[in-house]
């Protein structure tokens, strides 16, 4: 009898927003679909399942998310769309609010439910009275019972889940880097971050989980492990009493294959000279630095509920450029929290102009409710945000060209990233992350692919990016 294949089940698309953290939420929930057979499909309109893995931490962010939402929801008229299905951090913060205010979405689940995201959208049918399956689907029962878009139960209770290595997962990175989420959730206080209350506790995996899954990303190919987390930092110390990320990154280093290990969102204060050795011994290990700082001035870090003040912030960059001198530094600031004079932000301007870090970020501050931060006093009129939004960028466009000059004449290992329409080549030194940071554009390297490997020597450092002249193809 010949082995028929399934009949695939409906076609999926899972629009993914946010944060690398919610990308791997994504691409484990791409692995759950894979495996049940259903057909993925990259272009919304084709798909009569779109699920939007939403992102819901400050105003830009949600206004994104229901943008997005409104958007897949007109597939229903010009594509193929059946169901609507949003889930994510803005589904774990507004579910309620969602379903009331957004009719256009068929099911809403929390971030527990990243792994039942297949019982979401074929839900499982009611046991009838004898026990058997059939009669009415779950949906259909509890919309028979809210008239509104259901919500799973234990969607929104507080979020516990974070995947593993034995998680089915199906990366959306191109196939040279994947992130590998360390740990999940945040105990800090930050007054003006919503993110505890959404993501949950502080929770890290073991590390033989994580090594486990690094020998099977190597395993496929991949050759740039991201770690990320709220808090790489405190990686282990709910799970072994005490921070274990310094050896987390030295038993990683030994994983066959793996070119690169870059380590993303460290918390100033917890960055440990134990952690600068290992990374200062293993040259597999980039001497890339993703440290959000948020603010310079004592006054505000203060109100911002910071562990640390100036003087920590620049004697940590101080510690690693001794470690590590030609470290690469990305960091984040907020401007415009509330309380901000001309003199606090001035006092941010000269710390970029002093600490000269390569690639930063900045937020305009967003007043988020349930957030201590969102009910204080002196709330910065937008006006006054956004100018010192622009002048911080201005400033730090002139600290970064000036400082990438370093490269200049270095021999670099470059990955290749994009060949753009125009034939320009892209691709990143391990002083660039991918997806945030500048690029280095590569000349003369013939039949460039992405994911290969290329030795340039760089002409050129500009603001965000670096020009090179390939050496020797590999
Ligand atoms: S460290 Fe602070 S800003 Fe970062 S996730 Fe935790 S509470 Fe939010």
């Amino acid at each position: 009898m010949p082995k028929t294949t399934p009949k695939p089940n409906k076609t999926v698309a899972v629009i993914s927003l946010g944060c690398p953290k919610n990308t791997v939420d994504s691409e484990v929930m791409l692995g759950k679909l894979a495996q049940d057979n259903y057909a993925l499909v990259k272009d919304p309109s084709e798909a009569e399942v779109i699920i939007v893995n939403t992102c819901g931490f400050i105003e830009a962010s949600k206004k994104e998310s229901i943008d997005t939402i409104l958007a897949a929801a007109k597939y229903r008229k010009s594509g193929n769309l059946k169901s609507l299905v949003v889930g994510g951090c803005l589904a774990h913060r507004y579910g309620d609010e969602l379903r009331k205010e957004l009719p256009e979405i068929d099911i809403l689940f929390g971030l527990n439910d990243v792994e039942n995201v297949v019982n979401q959208i074929s839900p499982p049918r009611l046991q009838d009275s004898k026990g058997k399956q059939g009669g009415e689907s779950l949906i259909d029962h509890l919309n028979r019972k809210q008239n509104n878009a259901p919500l799973l139960p234990n969607s929104l209770s507080e979020a516990t889940y974070v995947y593993d290595a034995s998680s089915p997962r199906l990366l959306s990175t191109p196939g040279h880097f994947a992130y590998v989420k360390i740990s999940e959730g945040c105990d800090l206080p930050c007054t003006f971050c919503i993110i505890p209350k959404i993501r949950g506790h502080h929770r890290s995996r073991s590390l033989e989980d994580i090594e486990q899954e690094a020998k099977q990303l190597a395993a496929q190919g991949v050759k740039e492990l991201c770690l990320v987390a709220q808090d790489s930092t405190w990686y282990g110390s709910d799970r072994y009493g005490k921070p274990r990320i310094a050896e987390l990154l030295s038993r990683l280093a030994k994983v066959k294959d793996i070119e690169w290990i870059r380590l993303h969102y460290l918390y100033p204060s917890r960055v440990t000279d134990e952690m600068l050795d290992v990374m200062a011994a293993n040259p597999n290990i980039c001497p890339y630095f993703d440290v959000p700082l948020q603010h310079a001035s004592n006054k505000i870090l203060k109100s911002m509920q910071r562990i640390g003040d100036r003087a920590l912030l620049e004697k940590l960059i101080q510690r690693i450029r001794a470690k590590i001198p030609n470290a690469s530094i990305r960091s984040t600031f907020i401007v415009g929290f509330p309380g901000e004079t001309d003199e606090d932000f001035q006092e941010l301007i000269e710390f970029l102009k002093s600490s000269k870090m390569d690639y930063v970020g900045f937020f305009s501050y967003s007043q988020e409710e349930n957030t201590p931060a969102g009910v204080m006093e002196n709330q910065v009129p937008e006006k006054v945000k956004q100018a010192r939004l622009a002048e911080a960028y201005k400033v730090q466009e002139e600290v970064a060209a000036q400082s990438h000059q370093r490269w200049v004449g270095q021999k670099l290992m470059a990955v290749v990233e994009t060949i753009e329409e125009n034939g320009e080549v892209q691709g990143r030194t391990k002083y660039q992350a991918p997806e945030v940071d500048g690029v280095v554009l590569i000349e003369g390297l013939k039949n460039a692919r992405p994911g290969q490997w290329a030795e340039v020597e760089i002409t050129h450092g500009l603001e965000q990016d670096l020009v090179g002249k390939a050496i020797l193809n590999s």
